[in-house]
């Protein structure tokens, strides 16, 4: 066969989750959720297969989202190797691709990794599965394949060509520009909590994939390549703190590079008391100074520590979370309904709990057992795991088994958690311009020159794009106390920076407009989940120059007829419809 490698994602569409939001859409259906007209829109690449395609000599071909035809015509093309990557609740369509694989190239090896991989080893591995699938990848991909076609396992990981992640709000369109770049420089944690599947994979170690210097070369050259098209990076390693070294010695490489926290922040993972820890021997700033811009913190549960989650056991969230978001780090809290130890007396003021925090952006989801963990495993002994589909295994797996909860009431309880937060806080965007304001500040009275002369500008930066969505906030406040609060952030914002420029002026009447005209159209056509478009990707390693991209986008092969005329009908008509119930308002008026 000629062609050597396809990776692909799973067959879209994805299974939907329980609140109808797309799977790929993590800004609507966890971070924003709940956030009225304000919940954000995202779209993402999987960047994991263009890990794999551009850490290999040999060339391939990468599928992101195809539809059955698209996948069906790929796979006639003939491969020797086809490797798909795809979560636990993809399952149903994957056994449905290597079916369909076995019979077209029988010939064809059939390699299925990420979390997927996870459950299939946990649920019978190759022996039950092993007619329609060779190879289990249950860990780090780039080594396996490189062993796979004999190349050096040990070479270097570069990630150096990614495609661009992006949100924004949907009032002002549903396709957001990519501004955001996600790179892996760690895989796996020594956390163990019995319901991650991550510290699980990889039996509770982490694989380094970047160095700290690597992590700032590959910033410095994203930022170099595509000059302000960057403005967040999002650094997945499961709990940075556990690894003072590391931070410090990116606070290092920073302190080398201060123009680049200048121009993007850094989205990082950590938990509550190795933060505290961290902070505690070497200061809080030295975690802003280290570029970190937003951390994604398990709260999970205000009891947690106390029943045996070791990385809830010391300190107190809502303290961290408020010396985080006074030195201007956003937050992404994250909390779980339905741990056993929950119950109908305590479950309320847990989530009262969780809320003070203040997270700048939240997220809110059902204890499960995902197949692969210490706790599927332990449920698995004590018989205790309901049948479950595949399609169920996300995070608000609906067989969960709470002994005074049924999963409709937690599913409920999660939404309402959502609610809270933004009828307590306002939208998470209001708490980002909140938690940019403390930054600025902070940064003005700070004796380090790294935040001082420079993480100061990225704080300005944000905060003058945030103050421009003001007006739509005070003119959609949920309640009172919030439309308080946004005034008292006008005020605030005004004594730091003086008034509005005329561009800032403009861009808010802009987007009061553009956020009327949406609500409009969404009493005719309401909001429907974020379909993502199909792209193929071919590499070429070793054809493109040496700083170029090893890839070009198959652009005829991607042009997704229907896709791009779902993308563009229901704007025409939502437009159109806007624009006559505008019309039909004056009239009555008049
Ligand atoms: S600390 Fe976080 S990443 Fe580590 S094992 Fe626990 S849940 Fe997983």
């Amino acid at each position: 066969m000629n062609n050597r490698l396809l990776l692909t994602t799973a067959v879209y569409p994805f299974p939907s989750l329980p609140q109808n939001e797309a799977a790929t859409d993590v800004m609507g259906q966890r971070f924003t959720r709940g956030n009225d007209l304000f919940t954000m829109v995202s779209h993402t690449h999987p960047c994991g297969l263009h890990l794999l395609a551009q850490n290999l000599e040999i060339p391939s071909v990468v599928l992101e989202y195809p539809r059955w035809n698209q996948f069906c015509r790929e796979v006639a093309r003939g491969y020797e190797v086809i490797g798909i990557s795809a979560y636990p609740f993809h399952l149903d369509t994957v056994f449905r691709m290597c079916r369909h694989i076995r019979m077209v190239s029988p010939s064809t090896r059939i390699l299925v990794g990420s979390y997927a991989a996870q459950t299939l080893m946990a649920l019978g591995g190759l022996e039950k599965f092993g007619d329609m699938i060779d190879e289990i990848v249950d860990g780090e991909g780039v080594g396996h394949l490189r062993r796979h076609f004999g190349e050096d396992p040990s070479r270097p990981v570069l990630q150096r060509f990614f495609p661009r992640n992006g949100a924004g709000l949907r009032y002002l369109g549903k396709q957001p520009k990519g501004n955001t770049v996600l790179l892996f420089s760690g895989l796996g944690c020594p956390g163990g909590c019995d319901f991650c599947s991550s510290s699980a994979m990889y039996k509770r170690k982490r694989i380094e994939l970047l160095s700290p210097q690597s992590v700032v070369e590959h910033v410095s050259h994203y930022l170099e390549r595509l000059p302000g098209g960057v403005t967040q990076f999002y650094l997945i390693d499961e709990d940075y703190f556990r690894f003072p070294d590391y931070l410090l010695e990116m606070r290092r490489h920073i302190a080398d590079h201060p123009e680049l926290i200048e121009q993007a922040d850094f989205v990082v993972f950590g938990s509550v008391d190795y933060i505290a820890r961290f902070a505690s021997t070497y200061g809080w700033e030295a975690i802003a100074e280290a570029g970190v811009g937003v951390i994604f913190i398990g709260v999970e549960s205000r009891n947690a520590g106390e029943n045996g989650y070791g990385k809830r056991d010391r300190a107190d969230a809502r303290e961290v979370f408020a010396k985080l978001h006074n030195l201007g780090i956003r937050t992404i809290g994250a909390w779980i309904a339905g741990f056993p130890f929950q119950s109908r007396e305590t479950l309320q003021e847990d989530l009262d709990y969780y809320i003070s925090c203040y997270p700048t952006y939240q997220q809110l989801s059902i204890f499960s057992a995902f197949p692969g963990t210490p706790l599927h495993e332990a449920r698995s002994n004590e018989s205790k795991e309901p049948d479950c589909q595949f399609a169920d295994y996300h995070f608000w797996n609906p067989s969960s088994t709470h002994p005074d909860y049924s999963n409709s009431e937690l599913l409920e309880l999660t939404e309402h958690g959502y609610e809270l937060g933004y009828q307590r806080w306002g939208a998470c965007l209001l708490r980002n311009l909140d938690v940019h304001l403390n930054g600025v500040e902070w940064c003005e009275q700070s004796e380090s020159p790294l935040l001082s002369n420079h993480a100061i500008l990225l704080h300005r930066k944000n905060a003058a794009k945030l103050y421009t969505q003001l007006r739509t906030m005070e003119k959609y406040a949920p309640n009172q106390e919030v439309l308080k609060r946004i005034r008292s952030l006008t005020s605030r914002y005004h004594s730091i920076f003086g008034a509005a420029t005329l561009l800032q002026e403009t861009a808010s009447w802009g987007s009061l407009l553009l956020a009327t005209l949406y609500t409009w159209k969404c009493k005719i056509s309401p909001w429907s989940p974020k379909t993502e478009g199909f792209r193929r990707f071919i590499y070429t390693p070793g054809a493109a120059a040496p700083d170029g991209s090893p890839y070009v986008i198959d652009r005829l092969a991607s042009l997704d007829t229907t896709y791009s005329l779902k993308r563009l009908i229901p704007k025409v008509f939502g437009r159109l419809a806007a624009l006559v119930v505008s019309v039909y308002l004056t009239k009555q008026k008049i």
